[in-house]
């Protein structure tokens, strides 16, 4: 038979993950989300209702080069007695692949940094279409409809030549390039390319807090262990730690390289809808701590005049 002592021993420890359990639930956050302003499905009032209906106290929205959702997911947030964090995710080239930073309260209205995203997100995502824009303006009447029909896919300058070869307005592929699209053209959108220390400088720009996103995927954890001094040195503050299907000896790593470099540990689900990502919103244990050092930090910064952020020069090309 059990001794009292066991019992009550078993009790004990019952009431104390309940009691832990009860603080995690009221203090349960996800600081990586995306909505429809970037590549998520639900609209920014839609995330913050799924928000309220598994009761997240605090949610930070971090869609792609964009801060076009955050005014109206405030809003939602105020509705819904969710305490919301004002975020964005910077897309960067290494070689290799993608590198993401997350950037927490960046000061969005500021006029220059909303002005270097719409340069960005014209370069990356709309650079097809703001060219068929541009010939258009020019009387120049492809459709962009046709554009995407010729590209079958992510849509290049090439395709943009076969749709104004195919309406007459030249013979050859070259010779688009020559009159229209090629660089120093009128039609021509230059392509940016950043570096994971120029998304630190552009977040610092806007006083946000430049925090490295799920760093095993890129740089992965080898280079990681290279690229912390610079990050830091050019101004990094977090690093993403309890993430997506990251295992615990993953998380261990991180939270000591975190502790090394001073760096705050965040997480979140980088939820983008259901079936999108393998993880579900508030799917990840993030320490409410993380929360609570980012926004120590904001009020530092607040108010105080950002270093300038310059564009590096556009990618050469012909
Ligand atoms: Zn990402
Ligand atoms: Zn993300």
């Amino acid at each position: 038979m059990r001794s009292p002592r066991d019992s009550l021993n078993r009790l004990r420890q019952v009431v104390e993950d309940l009691v832990e359990l009860e603080w995690y639930m009221t203090n349960y956050i996800d600081l990586h989300t995306h909505s429809t302003a970037s590549d998520g499905i639900y609209s920014p009032t839609e995330l913050l209702h799924k928000a309220r209906e598994i009761g997240l106290r605090v949610l930070a929205l971090t869609d792609h080069d964009t801060s076009g959702g955050l005014e109206e997911a405030a809003q939602a947030a105020r509705t819904l007695d969710i305490e919301l964090i004002p975020g964005i995710e910077l897309n960067t080239d290494v070689s290799g692949g993608e590198v993401h930073v997350l950037g927490y309260f960046p000061e969005f209205q500021r006029p220059e940094f909303q002005a270097v995203l719409k340069v960005l997100r014209d370069a990356r995502e709309r650079r097809g279409e703001r060219m068929v824009e541009l010939l258009n303006e020019q009387g120049v009447n492809i459709s962009w409809e046709r554009v995407r029909e010729i590209a079958q896919g992510s849509v290049g300058r090439p395709h943009v030549a076969k749709a104004l070869m195919e309406a007459g307005y030249v013979q050859t592929i070259g010779e688009a390039f020559d009159k229209y699209i090629g660089n120093g053209c009128y039609a021509y959108v230059p392509r940016y390319k950043l570096t994971p220390e120029d998304a630190v400088h552009l977040i610092a720009s806007a006083n946000g807090l430049p925090v490295i996103a799920h760093p095993l995927e890129l740089p992965g954890l080898d280079e990681l262990r290279n690229w912390l001094p610079g990050l830091c040195e050019a101004g990094m503050v977090g690093l993403e730690t309890y993430y997506g299907l990251y295992t615990p000896e993953n998380e261990r790593e991180l939270l000591a390289l975190a502790h090394e470099y001073n760096l705050i540990p965040t997480g979140g689900s980088d939820f983008h809808g259901p079936g999108m990502h393998p993880t579900p919103l508030g799917g990840r244990y993030v320490p409410f701590e993380a929360v609570e050092r980012l926004k120590a930090e904001a009020a530092k910064r607040r108010g105080k005049t950002p270093p300038p952020f310059k564009l590096p020069p556009p990618v050469q090309e012909k």
